[in-house]
């Protein structure tokens, strides 16, 4: 049983080898089969993820490439917009190139015709017309005038617009500019009964360096707004220095106009400067006026690196103020520039040439002159006129720029190149349309003298004759050294060498019973002698007063005709003309008489007549004490 038992344990043994094998193997291949999952499952998370990144990576690659997409789009409407942009630049600089093209033309193309007209209804108001006539005359005249102001002024604004606008720097007389401003201006303030004065600092200095021309077209401006737009009171130019001279010597100079008129409301204030405004509607109807004005003086004074400043009240006035800093001069080398055209000096009579090939022109330069001692031959081309300076000789050439075959620049540098000195050394004056800086240069760098602008101005034609008599011209660089020939260099001969006036020898202290002070106002006079020789002056005084006597006999004449409008219309004539030289009583005498004339009966204007007689000799006792005390 024992054994039984042990060999029993035999097969039980035989299955546990058994059964463990199968346990072991089938252990293994669960673990076989557990590798196997795990590796699938591994490879199956890692083919995820990569479909997955690669799923991502499409997207990315799909926004970069839309990105791309959008960037190029841009980059192409960018380019297009930059491409646009350049040609409406083109197109801008193109009709703006047209616009002054154009005013260029107008420039010139109007400025010629003009002379013609302003120059041949001058002459006509100097011939003998009927009153009505006149009136037509002085219509025309009114009217040119106006539009040829209106012509400066937009090209003057064109010329600021494009940077064009040259400055001066030289030292002039900053006193005399303003007097002069005033002086300009006082006619037109006393015709408005309304006071006009200066107020000059008493520090500021006499001479300065700037541009005289440009600083008295902007206090010209301002001040002709104020007197414009004030109807009662006074206008008062100040110039008075804010700060002392700094190390290199520029001082900070105050301007500003002043007036008790109309003033700008608020809100109208800011828009001023710009071009064509102004502050109402109605204001060009009542004033006249482009609105124009302030927008060039703003751009002056910026060129002067400043601006304008206003201050005002509605009802009560304004003020217009600007300061520049200005160097101090040390003399006066403007050439007197801005002082009013001088009366005629007599110099010796030239033989003037004027080369035009447009006869109008040439017509109005021979009739200016007609009544002066010079003699004109008038030249129809700058060929002909150089062939004629073979033959002959003259003091004096006006030439026209444009004109067919040979300008008249180029002429010029063709007389400054003849063998012949005398020749070569003719002032050679230009007659232009064209006044920009750039043409102005051409013509000096031609050699030309000096220029007159068209339409040609009777004034500035006779004193420009009158500084080539002189020697006096405006191109330093010109050539010209000595007279021309067998001219000694002619003397300033006054007109009036024995100046009535002063031939009552003695001062008169006060004029009889009336006194001084209320016969002339020496104010006024003292202002004249700032700006111009006592005996220029002396020779004005003579001018007015023979002006008056024949006034008064022509009013006289004209009452006894029962012509009380004539009477009227001379009264005012020397309502005005006295006023300017501070004739005061007789001036106010007049005024009276040019309203009554229209409305009182004959009687009583006979008696407002009569005192004119003696007023005139008290106005000429008046004059003469004022000529003694101030000879100098
Ligand atoms: P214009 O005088 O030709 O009209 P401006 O440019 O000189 O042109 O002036 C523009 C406007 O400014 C004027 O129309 C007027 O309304 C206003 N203005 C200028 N100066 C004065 C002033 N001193 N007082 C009142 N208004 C003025």
């Amino acid at each position: 049983a024992i054994n039984a038992f042990w060999y029993s344990l035999i097969p039980q043994a035989f299955f546990f080898v058994v059964a463990t094998k199968l346990k072991l193997e089938n252990d293994f291949e669960n673990i076989k089969l557990s590798r196997t999952l795990e590796i699938e499952e591994t490879e199956t998370v890692s083919r995820l993820r990569q479909s997955k990144e690669n799923t991502e990576q499409t997207r990315l690659l799909k926004v970069i490439e839309q990105e791309r997409k959008v960037l190029g789009e841009l980059r192409k409407s960018e380019a297009r917009r930059t491409d646009e942009m350049r040609i409406a630049k083109d197109e801008a600089d193109q009709a703006n190139k047209a616009k002054s093209a154009f005013l260029a033309v107008v420039s010139h193309e109007i400025r010629t015709p003009m002379t013609g007209i302003m120059g041949m209804v001058r002459l006509l108001l100097d011939s003998n017309l009927t009153k009505e006539q006149k009136d037509y005359a002085q219509t025309v005249q009114d009217s040119s005038d106006a539009m040829l102001a209106l012509l400066n002024d937009i090209l003057d604004f064109e010329k600021i617009e494009q940077g064009k606008m040259a400055f001066e720097n030289i030292s002039f007389d900053l006193h005399r500019l303003i007097n002069g401003v005033t002086t300009l201006m006082n006619g037109h303030a006393a015709q408005k009964n309304i006071g006009l004065k200066t107020k000059i600092g008493d520090n500021l200095p006499k001479y300065v360096y700037g541009d005289p021309t440009r600083l008295r077209q902007v206090l010209l401006n301002l001040t002709g707004n104020a007197v414009k737009f004030t109807t009662e009171g006074h206008v008062t130019l100040t110039a008075e220095l804010m700060k002392e001279k700094t190390a290199d010597g520029t001082c900070e100079i105050y301007f500003g106009v002043n007036d008790t008129g109309v003033g700008i409301p608020e809100d109208a204030q800011k828009d001023l400067f710009s071009p064509f405004s102004q502050a109402d509607t109605s204001i060009s109807r009542k004033f006249g006026g482009t609105g124009l004005g302030l927008a060039i003086s703003k751009g002056l004074v910026q060129g002067m690196k400043s601006e304008i400043n206003i201050r005002s009240k509605e009802n009560e006035g304004s003020t217009f103020f600007f300061t520049i800093n200005m160097p101090v001069g040390d003399s006066d080398s403007s050439g007197n520039k801005f002082i009013a055209p001088k009366k005629d000096v007599a110099i010796n009579p030239l033989k003037i040439m004027v080369v035009d090939d447009n006869k109008i022109n040439q017509k109005v330069i021979q009739g200016f002159l007609e009544k002066t001692p010079h003699t004109v031959t008038a030249i129809d081309s700058a060929q002909i006129a150089i062939n004629r300076l073979e033959k002959e000789m003259f003091d004096l050439i006006l030439m026209d720029i444009e004109m067919p075959d040979l300008k008249g620049d180029e002429a010029t540098k063709h007389i400054r190149q003849s063998g012949n000195d005398k020749i070569k050394d003719i002032p050679i004056i230009a007659l232009t349309g064209n006044t920009m800086p750039q043409d102005i240069e051409k013509y000096y760098a031609a050699g030309m003298n000096g220029f007159i602008a068209k339409p040609i101005d009777i004034d500035l034609l006779k004193s420009t004759i009158n500084k080539a008599g002189q020697n006096v011209f405006d191109n330093p660089h010109a050539k010209v050294k000595e007279a021309p020939k067998g001219k000694k260099k002619s003397k300033t001969v006054f007109k009036g060498a024995e100046v009535k006036v002063t031939q009552s020898s003695k001062p008169t202290e006060k004029t009889d019973d009336v006194p001084h002070e209320q016969v002339l106002k020496d104010e006024t006079l003292d202002t004249l002698k700032a700006h111009l020789k006592i005996k220029d002056i002396q020779d004005m005084l003579n001018d007015v007063i023979d002006k008056n006597d024949e006034i008064i006999k022509a009013m006289h004449d004209a009452l006894a005709q029962n012509k009380t409008d004539d009477v009227s219309a001379r009264a005012h004539e020397m309502k005005g003309m006295s006023g300017n030289f501070g004739l005061i009583e007789l001036s106010d005498q007049a005024a009276k008489i040019e309203t009554k004339a229209k409305t009182e009966p004959t009687l009583v204007l006979t008696g407002l007549l009569d005192p004119l007689a003696e007023m005139q000799k008290r106005a000429k006792k008046a004059l003469n004490h004022w000529v003694d005390s101030n000879k100098d």
